[in-house]
């Protein structure tokens, strides 16, 4: 399975959680140490893929921030992580199933404005690129972060053959048949997309999640790619801030997403 990643998502180009140094050192190793899963480097999006998204003034405020010196690498590490989601995105279409491990995080960024550790909203630009290229018409967008994905509805809810969810339950038997629920009751699509936040890990702010439910949830996406949409199937990283169980907890979901069916996590 491909992981998309580049060693500048490594450095710290903030000074919020989502962009703390070390944060994905667990997942790197996990990673790129599986014989299972091969790292691609991404290129950095265009200005006309983040157009599809966001509009100028966004963009600008985004260019400016990075004009700090504590937040040189900013820019370049947002423009990486679109063009990271783009990449993956097309992966899924293209060849077979895919993850983006990539930050900045994007699904709290609109199309007029950006928060919650957030600056270009990775996902929402990867399923537009797609549209915008005719790969797709129709897609299901499965956000299990621990916060809502604010930025995806604000930019993806016109699309009308789009079907974004965010399970709301708050213990993992219900959170488990939540998105079994959603899952069954969609149309077919051409893809289904993850914004994959581990931010609801039991050892992480939302106290939720264990691991072996992000393998399930990978898994039930795995299931119904393989009825609904052709087996295309991706995901790229939102939150999460167990520095140390990350690794694990991302490994578990790519492991259910790319169908391994096993129990040993
Ligand atoms: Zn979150």
């Amino acid at each position: 399975m491909k992981v998309v990643y580049h060693p500048l998502m490594k450095e710290s180009y903030d000074h919020t959680p989502a962009g703390a140094p070390g944060r994905l050192d667990t997942s790197v190793k996990i990673l790129s140490e599986h014989p299972d899963y091969d790292i691609v480097m991404p290129k950095p999006a265009t200005e006309q893929q983040l157009l599809l998204a966001h509009d100028d003034g966004t963009i600008s405020r985004v260019k400016r921030e990075s004009e700090s010196s504590s937040k040189q690498n900013l820019y370049k590490t947002a423009l990486l992580a679109a063009g990271g989601a783009i990449l993956t995105g097309k992966i899924a279409i293209e060849e077979d199933v895919a993850f983006g491990l990539i930050r900045p995080p994007g699904h709290h960024a609109s199309r007029s404005s950006y928060w919650g550790f957030c600056y270009f909203n990775n996902i929402a630009i990867s399923l537009l690129e797609l549209k915008n290229e005719g790969l797709i018409e129709s897609a299901f967008l499965l956000d299990f972060d621990l916060h809502t994905g604010d930025g995806n509805i604000n930019i993806l809810d016109s699309e009308s053959s789009f079907v974004i969810s965010n399970p709301r339950s708050n213990n993992e038997e219900d959170y488990l048949r939540e998105v079994r629920a959603v899952l069954e009751s969609s149309p077919e699509v051409d893809i289904i997309a993850a914004s994959a936040g581990f931010d609801q890990y039991i050892h992480c702010w939302g106290s939720n999640l264990s691991t072996k439910a992000f393998y399930e949830i990978g898994f039930m996406m795995y299931e119904f790619a393989k009825e609904k949409c052709d087996g295309k199937r991706y995901g790229v990283l939102e939150g999460g801030y167990n520095h140390e169980d990350l690794g694990r907890n991302v490994l578990a979901f790519c492991e259910g997403l790319r169908g391994v069916q096993s129990t040993i996590l």
